[in-house]
């Protein structure tokens, strides 16, 4: 006999108007097969400057060779897997399709991506906040108050969790044993939403990280989001996905726009995963991954550099004595990084993205400069 807690159905956590909502039928919904096209009112020439002639025609909602070869990339099925424009559609999607506005919630541990409660705004769902924790020891990784995060959402009414592993902006990756428990632990009354932008450059126990993807098999509350915007390159083609659930990703697909995926974004993205492609972004991983040690290392002792948090994507945390002298070097210097001082908990710290050694060079260079001057 099963418990009630068992039967739970992911689509429980859907807002309930929204279960059996069909969405809008368009012209590539109904599977039918001619030689001559008049149902979409598309024009039958083409324009000049389309020289394939391709694009008069509205492109697949979903495009099925992407599909397959991201869901392959990800080691995912292609059913768990909907297309989007960047994994930004996807949270929005995802807020808006579980959260009832002015009633349901979000839960999240700042300082974390805004986009989360950007989309929870927009919605009218209130914003659960459970601080991330900024580590004593030097050397160890910020960490989400689990405990906490489960006790706000389950009290607050929380519809969706996010956890961001690597967390933008503080680095840290989450174990997915942490991950499977807390799913485990809000199972029917919230998705753990995982947003993976940087897991391909994280590293655990000297291999790459495995993603979350491998605990969806008998979870339904738990989603992934991926992207090809950071490790691949592509953020201008706005190509991400989210893997879960197929009955989730059915609704999703639903409350999504018709046409979301334009035809030559889908195109390059197919390219852009291709095996040679795939090997030189494997390339990109390693040289992330020194360079990363190395700007580490070298912020380190760079004076005016209160703390540098290890990083487990391709990008740094750290703080200063002070920030805007720091920032304003840096600019000067003409490199451009993240001010993130207006985040919680984070009043002197910036943000750099890892460079090309070059780069990185010249923000260790302009930092110290930064202290010959002062
Ligand atoms: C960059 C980033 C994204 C956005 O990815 P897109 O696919 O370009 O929309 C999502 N989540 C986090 C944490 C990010 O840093």
């Amino acid at each position: 006999m099963s418990s009630p807690s068992s039967e739970a159905s992911v689509l429980d956590l859907v807002r309930e108007d929204l279960r059996a909502f069909a969405g809008y039928k368009s012209a590539r919904t109904d599977t039918v097969d001619g030689q001559i096209w008049l149902n979409a009112n598309e024009s039958q020439r083409a324009n000049r400057a389309d020289v394939d002639g391709n694009l008069r025609r509205y492109p697949q909602p979903q495009p099925e060779a992407l599909r397959a070869r991201l869901a392959e990339v990800y080691g995912v099925r292609a059913e768990q897997l909907l297309i989007g424009r960047g994994s930004d559609e996807a949270i929005d999607l995802l807020v808006r399709a579980l959260c009832v506005a002015g009633q349901d919630a979000i839960a999240i541990a700042p300082p974390v991506f805004g986009m989360y409660a950007v989309c929870a705004r927009l919605q009218n769902a209130r914003i659960l906040e459970a601080p991330l924790r900024d580590p004593s020891a030097d050397g160890a990784m910020w960490s989400p108050d689990l405990d906490a995060l489960r006790a706000l959402a389950l009290e607050g009414g929380a519809k969706i969790v996010f956890l961001c592993s690597p967390g933008n902006p503080t680095g840290e990756r989450l174990a997915l044993a942490d991950i499977a428990a807390f799913a485990d632990a809000v199972r029917g009354r919230a998705l753990v939403v995982v947003d993976e932008a940087y897991i391909e450059f994280a590293e655990e126990d000297g291999a790459d990280a495995s993603s979350a993807t491998t605990l969806l098999h008998g979870r339904d509350n738990i989603a992934v989001l991926r992207t090809l915007s950071k490790l691949h390159a592509l953020a201008g083609a706005r190509i991400g996905c989210v893997i879960a659930d197929p009955t989730l990703i059915d609704v999703l697909r639903r409350c999504q726009a018709p046409y979301p995926v334009p035809a030559p974004c889908a195109e390059l993205a197919l390219r852009a995963l291709a095996p040679e492609a795939l090997a030189e972004a494997q390339a990109r991983v390693r040289e992330v991954r020194a360079e990363c040690a190395r700007l580490y290392a070298a912020l380190r002792v760079t004076p005016g550099v209160r703390r540098v948090y290890p990083g487990a994507g391709n990008f740094l945390l750290a703080r200063f004595d002070d920030a805007e002298a720091a920032y304003r070097r840096l600019l000067a210097a003409g490199v451009v990084v993240r001010d993130m001082r207006a985040a919680p908990q984070l009043g002197d710290a910036l943000r750099i993205s890892i460079g090309t050694p070059d780069e990185n060079a010249a923000v260790v260079a302009a930092l110290n400069a930064l202290e010959n001057a002062a």
